[in-house]
């Protein structure tokens, strides 16, 4: 068969979906398989006897990735060109997000081997550790990048325990956390990275294309800001007398929408979490702690959004005769998209006949944001229908799954070096 005629077997590739959403099926018909739970193992146990089944050489390292390999070359030690996403959820999520990169990236090196295709390079299709943080986001790619930074940074000895405890049940036995800098690799073992997802949002949806080809992942910065007032009694202090924490914190968080929404265009603002104290209906809150986020695709303007917001903060306060402390809780940069594996998913479209992809920037995190600084990385999105994500009724339809696959199949093996 010409090489250019090859495709997945799409029966094969919704029979491994269907078995993966059985593995921690929640009843609202998504599923739980937060990192490093029995569900997460029971996953990686049916994706270690996937690969087996499917002739390819397992792999797992000290952080606890899960790949396979399609040993091209003389040996599954030398380098090879990654392709994959990750088993693990989040809390009652969907079934598509993760799974997919890892159903169509085994199913790619299924076909390729079938097809007795050579190529200059290993295949291997990874599934990374903890991608959605239920203990560290995207824990695994940053190991293998070498990229771990210190792992009991701000954490506490009793979280580092069952974080160890845990790892312990997947196999990892790790005396000393550091261990797991051994699964860093070289640069060199690493020829490329590919990723299939869905897109979380509702851009790709809404415009009526089937296929989208990443250009980069937004940089995301987390602020811990800190509003200090003073507790007093809500009947008796007056309000001009009031040092009201979470007035300067509710104030602070509408303006940051506004501005950010206003002032900069792409860029993103949320506050999750307000932890308020006393915590007592009538008192006046002495401190209100506000965990939020922006997000921007270009790492200077998401620096001068900081600058912006923790001006604002200071403002707010003092209207308010209140204190205010900030801390850069966690920085994820921007990362760009390499061209030639851009270009290798626009030949990918072409070479099947299909419409050029949509270019898009992603601005949810990924492990591909990970691998971008370290290898030529690219990334495909398929559609989520309605934008619905991180949620059970999350949803793409069937057809654009296959035809995802086929795309990263045909990509990848030009990415790999192969010729079509
Ligand atoms: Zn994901």
């Amino acid at each position: 068969m010409d090489t250019a005629d090859l495709r997945i077997n799409p029966d094969r590739l919704r029979a491994d979906f269907d078995d993966l959403s059985a593995i921690g099926a929640t009843a609202e018909g998504g599923v739980t398989r937060l990192a490093l739970s029995n569900e997460d193992l029971e996953a990686r146990a049916w994706f270690a006897n996937r690969i087996e089944d499917a002739g390819l050489v397992l792999r797992d390292d000290a952080i606890g990735n899960t790949s396979g390999i399609l040993v091209m070359t003389q040996s599954a030690a030398d380098p090879s060109f990654l392709v994959g996403s990750h088993l693990d959820s989040s809390l009652n999520s969907g079934r598509f997000d993760g799974a997919v990169g890892i159903c169509a990236g085994l199913e790619c090196l299924r076909t390729i081997r079938e097809a007795g295709l050579r190529l200059p390079v290993n295949l291997e299709v990874i599934s990374f550790t903890d991608q959605e943080g239920a203990w560290q986001s995207m824990l695994g790619s940053r190991g293998l990048t070498g990229r771990l930074g210190d792992l009991t940074a701000h954490r506490d000895a009793e979280t580092i325990g069952a974080f160890r405890a845990a790892l312990f049940r997947t196999g990892i036995i790790v005396n000393d956390l550091h261990e797991m800098y051994q699964a860093a690799r070289p640069p060199e073992q690493v020829a490329g990275y590919l990723e299939l997802h869905i897109e979380q949002g509702s851009r790709l949806y809404r415009s009526g294309k089937r296929l989208a080809s990443v250009d980069g992942v937004v940089g995301r910065t987390t602020y811990l800001i800190t509003f200090l007032g003073e507790a007093s009694h809500s009947g008796t202090t007056d309000f001009d007398m009031r040092r009201d924490a979470l007035r300067g914190a509710a104030a602070f968080i509408t303006e940051a929408h506004d501005t950010i929404y206003l002032d900069f265009p792409g860029g993103m603002f949320n506050c999750g979490k307000i932890k308020v104290e006393p915590g007592v209906f009538n008192t006046i809150p002495a401190k209100a702690a506000v965990l939020c986020e922006v997000r921007h695709a270009d790492e200077a303007t998401l620096m001068t959004m900081e600058q912006h917001l923790l001006a604002l903060a200071g403002r707010y306060a003092g209207r308010y005769n209140l204190d205010v402390q900030d801390k850069r809780v966690q920085h994820m940069p921007a990362a760009e998209m390499s061209p030639r594996i851009m270009q290798a998913i626009s030949d990918a479209c072409a070479g099947l006949c299909l419409p050029s992809p949509e270019v898009l920037t992603s601005y949810a995190g990924h492990d591909a944001q990970i691998l971008a600084p370290f290898t030529e990385t690219g990334m495909i999105f398929i559609p989520s229908i309605n934008g619905i994500s991180h949620n059970p009724n999350e949803d793409s339809r069937w057809e654009d799954v296959v035809l995802g696959a086929n795309v990263l199949l045909h990509a990848l093996i030009r990415a790999a070096g192969g010729s079509l």
